[in-house]
């Protein structure tokens, strides 16, 4: 069957439509399926099955159902685009404000995250997700949440509803009193106030490494916030939610300092995101601030343990942040459990241990739901997947990688190439496991699936590393290598994948395991911290149940070829199978829903309130 794709892209949220031919293409006949009968790439057409139901042609005639779009409208892109797909008329903003409510507390309370970053607008990684997300589970369970944020010059303004003047004041920094404006904004649903210093804090285009010290403007930004609650506005705040070293002197500032004044209501919760970065920070530095540094050298304050001894010792704001608030929580169970008893904070974790709480994160379902997903052109859910093979096909077409046609001289007669996709969104630190994911590319090419690396390296060599990569391997038919960061494109990868890799050394949470699942694409993960919370094999036959991935525990290269080897077979020769884990994965809740009712006890719980 040959058809011509001509017309419109369809989708209720592309403003623009445009008329074009865009080709003409082989449709594949609709009762032949081609499965891999071995890893190497052998091919077989086994039973039929369509690749695209005729379910899935009429769901994409509804328009405006929530997972129908224009699919015969679709102007399938290409690399060559003027404008990379994901940037094509994209809308501006983020999501609907609105989460569903199913739970309301009974003693709401006031809470304020002050934060360094905030998900969509200034994002870095999961910590800008997990603010987002927890507020807003928070704002839909009756409680009045504000988020502090530093006004960074990258922010796209046009992304905040409502930004206003409110107040322009003066905080401390280094024997001077900095005029400061706050702004008030909305963003996603949820009120944010923004902190613009006058001075060189928070300029420049990214979120982080600005040509300002960036330890004294968190320094500052944590008293700016105090300063704002009592100086100017009398906010009383049940509790103030810190998050990371940068907020870390905030509970020091808050107890010497503006607890004396008249801010007297508010405890101090903590969370932790990643122990690795602990704010490393001078005695003189912390005086800038206001608070004497030197008080607080002491091993049961804020002094780095190692440093003791040494000439000069050093301080940790996240140390110091651990010890001066009313409770501290991470992002996982198992990761608790393993920073209790490795790294150099394991001691302070240990004598504070009546307040440390394991929270896994979850997932901000509004922003991360492919039923509704403004980033992909083919919506879908668990009850309604056909959509996913259309993000599959849009992105390999977009990407240049094989889609249709040939290889070991077999045509491949589906919409979507039988290679499975993995995808691995990710930073691209060491923590991430950089010679497993460079592994990865070489272990799935020689078992013929496709790989889509999407990640932003901050070190200059690790970067140099991965455009080698990028450029041996990007013009070929089944790796590419994305050095960057794209929220669109995120979106429609985690849309588009088979899998989705977590090869990470260690894990306090992840999110792209999580979010990943709910897009349908499967985790195959290292065994470590959060993924192991999250993450159950499906050969694991004492724990079928709730078996939803592929788990390795080397981190050797052979460790990982194993659990690509067993996917890729489950993928291949046990579609029955793989079809059930699908749908388990994109069931799973791993919302807010399940998870900030802890976060609710614990503002209420006794540890916190004394
Ligand atoms: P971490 O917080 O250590 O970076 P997480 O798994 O907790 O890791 O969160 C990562 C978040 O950042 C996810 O939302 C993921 O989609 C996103 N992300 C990571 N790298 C990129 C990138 N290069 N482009 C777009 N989004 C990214």
């Amino acid at each position: 069957m040959e058809c011509a794709v001509v017309g419109k892209f369809f989708s209720p949220f592309f403003s623009s439509s445009r008329s074009v031919v865009v080709e003409k293409r082989k449709l594949p006949s609709l009762h032949k399926k081609i499965k891999f009968c071995s890893s190497k790439f052998k091919m077989k057409a086994i039973q039929a099955e369509t690749h695209l139901s005729q379910e899935a042609e009429l769901q994409a005639e509804k328009r405006g159902s929530s997972t129908g779009v224009g699919v015969g409208e679709l102007i399938w892109p290409s690399p060559s685009d003027g404008t990379p797909f994901w940037k094509k008329d994209f809308p501006s903003s983020g999501v609907s404000p609105e989460a569903p409510a199913d739970v309301k507390d009974s003693d709401p309370k006031h809470i304020i995250h002050v934060t360094a970053e905030m998900a969509p607008i200034a994002k870095v990684g999961g910590l800008g997700d997990v603010v987002t997300g927890l507020a807003r589970a928070c704002l839909s369970r009756g409680h009045t949440v504000d988020i502090m944020l530093p006004f960074y010059e990258c922010i796209q303004k046009q992304h905040v509803k409502d930004l206003t003047v409110i107040t322009k004041y003066n905080s401390y920094h280094d024997g001077n009193w900095v005029p400061t404006n706050a702004y008030r904004g909305v963003v996603s649903g949820i009120p944010v106030i923004f902190i613009e210093p006058s001075n060189q804090f928070f300029k420049g285009q990214y979120v982080y490494g600005g040509s300002f010290n960036e330890l004294e403007a968190y320094l500052f930004f944590s008293r700016a916030c105090l300063e704002w609650m009592q100086q100017v506005t009398s906010t009383q705040p049940d509790i103030i939610h810190v998050h990371e070293w940068q907020t870390g002197a905030l509970p020091l500032l808050y107890w010497d300092i503006y607890h004396h004044l008249s801010l007297k209501k508010p405890r101090i919760v903590l969370t932790i995101h990643n122990m690795e970065h602990y704010g490393e920070c001078s005695k003189e530095q912390l005086s800038k601030s206001g608070l004497e540094g030197s008080v607080y050298a002491s091993i049961d304050k804020a002094v780095d343990d190692r440093t003791i001894g040494h000439n000069p010792e050093r301080l940790s704001l996240l140390k110091g942040g651990i010890v001066y608030s009313n409770a501290v929580v991470t992002v996982s169970p198992t990761y608790l459990k393993e920073t209790l008893c490795t790294g150099w904070l394991a001691s302070t974790l240990l004598r504070n241990r009546d307040k440390y709480y394991g929270i896994l994160n979850g997932i901000d379902t509004t922003m991360w739901n492919p039923a509704t997903d403004i980033f992909l052109p083919v919506k879908f859910n668990d009850q309604k997947p056909e959509g996913k093979k259309f993000c599959k096909y849009y992105v390999q077409r977009g990407l240049g990688l094989a889609s249709e046609g040939t290889q070991d001289g077999n045509h491949v007669p589906d919409i979507t190439y039988k290679a499975p996709l993995v995808v691995c969104i990710t930073r691209l630190v060491p923590q991430k496991g950089l010679h497993l994911i460079s592994h990865a590319i070489k272990c799935i090419e020689e078992l013929g699936g496709q790989m889509v690396i999407l990640g932003k390296a901050s070190d200059v060599q690790v970067e140099t590393e991965f455009e080698c990569l990028a450029k041996l391997h990007n013009q070929g038919p089944c790796i590419r290598i994305l050095l960057m960061f794209s929220e669109e494109l995120s979106h429609m990868l985690y849309a588009a994948a088979d899998m989705v890799l977590v090869p990470s050394i260690y894990e306090p949470c992840g999110l792209t395991q999580m979010i990943g699942m709910r897009y349908g694409a499967v985790p195959v993960v290292r065994k470590t911290g959060g993924l192991a919370d999250t993450v159950f094999d499906m050969d694991d036959q004492s724990n079928h149940n709730r078996a939803n991935g592929f788990v390795f525990e080397g981190i050797d290269e052979g460790s990982l070829n194993c659990a690509l080897d067993r996917a890729f077979m489950y993928y291949r020769e046990k579609p029955d199978e793989w079809n059930g884990i699908l749908k388990k994965v994109m069931e799973v809740d791993n919302s807010w829903n399940n998870t900030a009712g802890k976060y609710v006890e614990l503002y209420n719980s006794k540890s916190v309130r004394l």
